[in-house]
Parts: C-alpha cells; structure tokens; sequence
C-alpha cells in the first residue's frame, strides 16, 4: 500500500469524506483515516457511507486507480436516520455525548428525539441506549448531510465536550484540594 503524493494533505482527503464520524472505516472519525491514507497505512476502499462516490474522487485525487468497497467496512445504501421510540425512552441522556452532530435533543429525566435534518446515519447512538429504543429507518425523500456542515457541527460538538472535561476536571482537582486541607485545631 503506498501513501499520498507530497503534494496531497491529510486534509485534502478529509475534505472529500462525508463527515458523519461513523468509525466504519476502522478509525476514530474521518480525520484520522484520511491521516492513514496519506501515510500509506489505509487503503481509499472503506468508507460506506461515502461508498464509490467518494472512492472515485479519493481514486481521482492520488491518481489510482478505483477500488470497490470494502465489505470488511460494511456495505452502501440509502440514507437512514435514527429515530426514538419516545414511549419506551427513560430520558438517560446516554445516547447524547456519542453523537457526533448533536442531532439528539433532550434533558437528563425528559424525552429525547433526533433532529432528522441533522441526522447523519452514524448510528453511533443506538449502543449507548440501555433500553434500545432507538432505530435507524430509511430518510425522507431529499435527505442530504453537507459534509462541510457535519465537519461544522462535529468541530462545535468536540470543542463543548472538551470544555465540559476541562471543568470537570478543575471540579475535581478543587474538591480534592479541600478534602486534603488540614482540619483547624479547635
Ligand atoms: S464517514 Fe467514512 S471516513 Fe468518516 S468515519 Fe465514517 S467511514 Fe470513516
Ligand atoms: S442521531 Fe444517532 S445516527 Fe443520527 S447522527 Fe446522531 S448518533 Fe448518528
Ligand atoms: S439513550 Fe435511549 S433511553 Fe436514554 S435518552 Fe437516549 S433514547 Fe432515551
């Protein structure tokens, strides 16, 4: 397997994935696999929700030659969203932290429902859904995820996710702090 030409970026490869994050490929996110097909350790045949399209334009872009996609990665199909059965969900908020797009909308104890406009088809969501109330179903006729908007959407998701850790972890280290204070001799 040999790596990109000098002249093609890591992000120029990541500029033509579709963006949902999905991980099919065997790597944490698009990002990531577009960085091991330029090193040479990733070949341009696994991404599903990309499917030949964007095989053909990565082809196209390291001027090789197409390749089919890999089965091992899963297959192409029609856009699918995920739908929540909201009689059976138990408002755990565990589906919301995994997607990538915040299509989920929601509070801790309240109903959760996906916004279908945002839904990209990961389907990262249904794992972390204790009662498995949650179910992918073929998208509304026009369904379409602009890859430059899902890369919009999952640079603000990650950047929150990394605030929250921040705090988190400031929250910690501060009740720490205290518990370790010596007492005051009464
Ligand atoms: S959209 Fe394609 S490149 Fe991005 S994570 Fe999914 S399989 Fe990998
Ligand atoms: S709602 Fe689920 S399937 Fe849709 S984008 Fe979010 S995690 Fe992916
Ligand atoms: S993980 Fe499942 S049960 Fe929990 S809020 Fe999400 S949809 Fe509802």
């Amino acid at each position: 397997m040999s790596g990109a030409p000098a002249s093609v970026l890591a992000a120029d490869i990541d500029a033509r994935l579709p963006q949902t994050q999905c991980t099919r490929c065997g790597y944490a996110g698009c990002a990531p696999y577009a960085a091991a097909i330029v090193a040479g350790e990733a070949e341009i045949d696994r991404c599903p929700p990309g499917g030949a399209a964007t095989i053909a334009t990565l082809a196209q872009l390291l001027g090789r030659a197409p390749l089919p996609l890999n089965p091992a990665c899963g297959t192409e199909g029609p856009p699918r969203v995920a739908v929540i059965d909201e009689a059976r969900c138990i408002g755990c908020a565990k589906c919301l932290a995994p997607c990538p797009v915040d299509a989920i909308v929601g509070a801790p104890k309240h109903l959760h429902a996906v916004l279908e406009a945002r839904c990209t088809g990961c389907e990262l969501c249904l794992a972390p859904c204790p009662v498995d109330c949650i179910e992918m179903r073929p998208a509304a006729p026009g369904h379409r995820n602009d890859p430059a908007i899902n890369r919009a959407r999952h640079e603000a998701h990650r950047a929150r996710a990394e605030r929250l850790a921040a705090e988190r972890a400031r929250e910690i280290a501060a009740k720490k702090s205290l518990a370790q204070r010596p007492v005051a001799a009464s």
